[in-house]
């Protein structure tokens, strides 16, 4: 491997159950891709400052992440409130964010801009 890697930790909530998790995002060249996923209690996450973390790319997930650790949804939506929620909730493409209750439907968005702070 060639140079050292630079990876984050950013905060999402399942759609479905809106229980949190946390989703380790690895750069790669100029992107952001998703490597991994797991649960976090809210508290913990925030104390590491995982809610504070920013990343911005294409978000692409690696053959071997493992989705929503609650629902195994591979996808997430990122909400116009700059929060992350699985795609596992979605019913005829009508999106509930986890975070802010907003409902809507959805669009593809091809780069995110992803940044954490205060629940
Ligand atoms: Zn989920
Ligand atoms: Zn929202």
């Amino acid at each position: 491997m060639a140079g050292p890697l630079k990876a984050e930790v950013v905060i999402a909530r399942c759609a479905k159950t809106k229980k949190t998790y946390g989703i380790r995002v690895e750069q790669r060249k100029n992107d952001w891709i998703r490597t991994w996923a797991f649960p976090i209690d809210e508290k913990k996450a925030k104390h590491e400052g995982f809610d504070a973390n920013t990343v911005s790319g294409s978000m692409k997930a690696t053959d071997d992440f493992p989705g929503c650790p609650h629902c195994k949804a591979m996808g997430f939506v990122l909400c116009s409130c700059k929060k992350i929620g699985c795609d596992g909730g979605i019913i005829k493409n009508l999106y509930n964010c986890p975070w802010c209750g907003n409902r809507y439907e959805l669009q593809a968005a091809e780069n995110f801009n992803i940044s954490g702070g205060g629940y």
